[in-house]
Order: C-alpha cells, then structure tokens, then sequence
C-alpha cells in the first residue's frame, strides 16, 4: 500500500517509509492512498477470531507488500501478551443499548497502549531488516511518554529517551516511567517545564546530525500512521461483540488530538456500519465548537480535569480535512500554513461532509464530575474523567439514536484518582500487578534545560 501527504509535496512512499519519517517532509500527515474494503458478510464471518487473529486480517492489507503475514501476527501477539485481561478489550453492555469498550487493560491503564506496544514491535522488526538502530525521542506531560517506554523497553534495536518536566508530573505517571529498570530505556527530567522539554525534542530533530548518522531519530507522537491503525482495530472488534447490528453503531470517542476517533472513521470508510461518530471533548473544544459551529479558532489551553484531551489544535483532524476538501493538497496546505495562531472557516460542503459522520459535544468539568458520580450511583460502575466525558455524549446522542452506542473506555479509574477529590467517590486503587510502582527504586537523571547537555547524554548513552 502506499502512502501519501495530506501536503502534497512530499512524495509517496511505503508503509514502512511512513512509520518510519512520522512526520512528511513537507510538515504534512501521511494517509492511505486507498483503503481496503470489507463487506459486512466478511465482517461477521470473523465473530469468532480473538482479537489477535482480527487484528492480523485488518492490518495485513496496510502492511503486505513490506511485511509477512507470519511476522505480523508474531508483532501482534508480542504486543498485547502483556494486557491484563484475556478479551483485551472486554465489553461490558449497560442499559438501553450502551455498551462500553474497555481499552485499559495494557500497561500503563490508558488505551495508547494499544497503539504503542504495537509500533514499538513494530519498529523493533522493521530495523531488525534493515540493520539500523533507532533513538526514540520524546516528551512528556504524563501519558504518552509511559506507553511508549512500556512499548520499546524489550526491544533490541531501540534506545528510548523521554523528557519530562522535572517535578512537574504526577507521582504516578511519573513513577511508570522511571521505575522501568532497562539498559535501553532513559528517563530525563529537564530542570523547566513541559514546553522546554518539547523544544528541545524539536530542535533535536531538526539537527539529527548530533546522532552521527550511524542512528535515526524517530518520533512516536499521535500522527504516525502505525498508530492509528493499530485503533482501527478495536472498532471492528466491538461491533462484533454487539452482535453485528446491520443498521449500524454508533461510537463515542474522548477526543484530544483526533487520533482515536480518526480510526474510527477509517473503520467507516473500510466497510464497517457506523452510523456517526460521536467527537466528545471537554473544556479545550475546539472540535466541537468546529463541527457545531464552523468556528476552528484556536484558544489558551484549559487545564481541565481530563488533562489527557488538554489541546489546542488537534494534529490528525489535517487527515479528516484532506478528505473532506477532496484530497486537494494544495487547498489543505495552505489552510494548514497557519492553523495554530488563526482561525480556520470550512466551505458548507467541507462542513456537511463532516457532519455526515461526526456529531460532537463538550462537557466541561462540572459535567464531568456529576457524569462520574451519577454512573457510580446507578451502575457501581467507576468512569474515569476522560470516559465521563464520552459517556455524557452517548446519553446526549442516545435521546435521538436507538441502535447500539459504545463508548470507548480510554483510561483506567486508578489513572486519575485525584478527581475523587471532587466526587467524593472511594479513591480507586490500581490493579493489584501495578501497585509495585509506588515502592520500586526510580531511576532517572535530571538535567538543565541545555541543548547540547541532552544531546551528550544521548550520545554518551547509545555508544555506551
Ligand atoms: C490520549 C488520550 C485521549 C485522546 O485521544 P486522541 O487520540 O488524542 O484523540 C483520550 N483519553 C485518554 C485517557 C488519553 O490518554
């Protein structure tokens, strides 16, 4: 399959090209040039596989031509061995037709790892052929950095390095990095706050020749295509678990960079029945004041109460906007040139193409906060901020909708137990195999905010 940039400019290229660049050289995300497309006979003719098995015959015709179908599966199996329940991604169904998908079962309690136990694999294997190691860079406020730790700590081609804010993280996410004890894992903590470690992850990159050449430097951000369509997946795994209903699904999707529901809307276009995709945010909700509005406009980020959705623009809503201005590049690229300081105004006929599928909504705090405490009251069910927000979605939507609505589970209750602060709920306590966390020794090294100290330390570590 090939691929090519929402911008245009860059040329097209393979899978593997695509994994491993992240980012097009133009600034552009890299999309499918076309999809693979199922019936839903063939759909339903996979109700029995486990969720291994599915993943193989979703992904296999991104990746045929660069990997095998044996390799995939073994990449498959390696990255959800670890997952703490035996579905992976286990439904529960609540009253009225609402079901939710639990996608926090992995190691670090939040759906990214679905994504990221798979690129990490992934990564490992595509290097293994070509004889290349990789750094992979990063920072972090809290989530991403620990799954993707989580992802590349077995890996033999990879050396991991993630900033973050020295302390400036919670104690948690903090401690699930840094108590990984791993010759190829290193945690930093920058002296500075969380946008100090991000420049100097970007300046890293755009001077890639500290490494020598003899490393490449890759990215895991949202915008890498392996990403997404390792989330493709579980959309088509729902729907089998409701039973295939042949008048469609809905889904709601905690939104903060588009990458979750985006796969979403590839399941859609790959032949899946859904019916509308429900783009649930909280207080940074630019999407939703876009979708309802047509106002695009970007704002001061919001320290919400789901810090996990906290965004200003979201990066993969440029792939939804390709296909919704008919893939024209050129159009895209110059809307594109200026989308986090202005404002961006859709035609009516980029607009309604979106509302065919999409439907959003906001919640903010305080909605957040009843929605946890009113599900715990019905159901002694615990939703997590960011769920709590996809569930008051569904029950918006549901008032108008009666076919089958799955909200996506994206994060543990134990992640964020500070909230119950707030709903005065019991604290939730992480699952019994991750409460080592809070006693083990952490290792990490602390450095100044100081390019050339980080670049040193990198050096230093990968010719150890
Ligand atoms: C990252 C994240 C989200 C947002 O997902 P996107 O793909 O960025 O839209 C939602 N909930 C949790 C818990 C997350 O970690």
């Amino acid at each position: 399959m090939r691929f090519i940039s929402t911008r245009g400019i860059s040329e097209s290229c393979t899978f593997e090209d695509a994994v491993l660049t992240g980012l097009a050289p133009d600034g552009g995300l890299y999309v499918p040039e076309e999809l693979p497309y199922f019936s839903v006979d063939t759909i339903s003719s996979w109700s029995e596989l486990g969720y291994e098995d599915l993943a193989v015959n979703i992904m296999y015709p991104f990746v045929e031509t660069e990997i095998s179908r044996k390799s995939l599966k073994e990449i498959v199996k390696k990255s959800y061995a670890g997952f703490r329940n035996s579905e992976i991604a286990p439904m529960l169904e609540f009253q009225n037709n609402s079901w939710i998908l639990e996608l926090f079962h992995g190691p670090t309690l939040a759906f990214k790892d679905f994504a990221l136990q798979f690129l990490g694999n992934l990564l490992d294997h595509l290097v293994e052929s070509r004889k290349e190691k990789l750094v992979v860079l990063g920072a972090t406020s809290g989530d991403t950095g620990s799954a993707a730790i989580e992802g590349c700590q077995d890996c033999q081609n990879i050396d991991i390095f993630i900033l973050h804010p020295h302390n400036r993280v919670s104690e948690v996410q903090r401690r699930q990095m840094t108590t990984i004890k791993k010759k190829n894992v290193h945690n930093i903590a920058i002296n500075g706050n969380f946008d100090d470690c991000q420049s100097i992850v970007k300046r890293a990159f755009s001077n890639q020749s500290f490494l020598k050449g003899e490393h490449r430097l890759i990215a895991v951000n949202s915008i890498n295509f392996a990403r997404i369509l390792a989330q493709i997946v579980y959309y088509f795994w729902s729907y089998l678990r409701v039973g295939c209903p042949k008048d469609g699904i809905v889904y709601s999707v905690p939104t903060g960079n588009f990458g979750d529901v985006f796969a979403g809307y590839l399941a859609l276009k790959m032949g899946l029945p859904v019916k509308k995709l429900l783009v649930a945010t909280n207080s940074n909700d630019i999407l939703h004041r876009c979708i309802n509005n047509n106002d695009h406009s970007p704002k001061k980020v919001d320290v919400s109460l789901a810090p996990s959705m906290d965004i200003m623009v979201s990066s993969n809503f440029e792939r939804l906007l390709f296909d919704a201005y008919a893939r024209d590049a050129n159009l895209i690229r110059d809307m594109m040139s200026q989308v986090s300081s202005a404002p961006i105004v859709l035609t009516n006929h980029a607009l309604s193409s979106i509302r065919e599928n999409f439907w959003s909504y906001r919640s903010s705090d305080d909605e957040i906060v009843e929605m946890i405490k009113a599900y715990f009251k019905d159901f002694k069910y615990m939703l997590d901020p960011h769920t709590a927000i996809g569930m008051s979605a569904s029950l918006e939507y549901g008032k108008s909708c009666d076919c089958p609505i799955v909200t996506l589970a994206t994060a543990h209750p134990s992640k964020f137990p500070e909230i119950s602060n707030q709903t005065l709920l019991e604290r939730p306590e992480l699952p019994t195999n991750l409460r080592f966390i809070l006693k083990n020794t952490e290792y990490f090294s602390i450095l100044n905010n100081n390019q050339l100290e980080v670049e040193n330390f990198i050096l230093q570590k990968i010719f150890h």
